[in-house]
């Protein structure tokens, strides 16, 4: 699957933690973030990610493209709920655009915990992937 990652500053530990925790799935899938996360994660645990631009510069609307063109299959994005973010426009069209297509996402940890595990197990139904 094609997995985005995308964590707002104070929730870059926590998708640190997440990508250690379950990199051996992760590494079995084709792995997207925006630029400052994708660099933090990569650096961290050795994943290979594609990045895009940082997310206030447009990182955001890059994926939410990708998924309008059915170029990602499952969103992970920890939001954090309880600062305001300069690009929230481009927030929102990213969130939208997940739901307009079906898309998987996951906006806290425990969200994608839970689909990490799914996708771990091969547990994802075939109508999803
Ligand atoms: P960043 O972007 O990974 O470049 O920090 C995330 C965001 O703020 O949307």
């Amino acid at each position: 699957m094609k997995i985005a990652l995308i964590a707002h500053d104070k929730k870059k530990n926590d998708m640190i933690d997440l990508a250690q925790k379950y990199k051996d799935t992760l590494s079995q899938h084709t792995l997207y973030a925006t630029g400052t996360t994708g660099a933090l994660v990569m650096g961290e645990t050795g994943l290979k990610i594609n990045r895009m631009k940082s997310g206030p510069l447009g990182g955001d609307q890059q994926i939410g493209s990708m998924v309008a063109n059915g170029d990602i299959d499952l969103v992970i994005f920890l939001r954090d709920p309880l600062t305001a973010q300069p690009h929230e426009p481009d927030i929102s069209a990213l969130l939208r655009l997940c739901d307009v297509f079906s898309i998987p996402l996951a906006t806290n940890v425990a969200s994608a915990e839970i689909m990490l595990i799914a996708l771990s197990r091969d547990e994802i139904p075939a109508h999803i992937k």
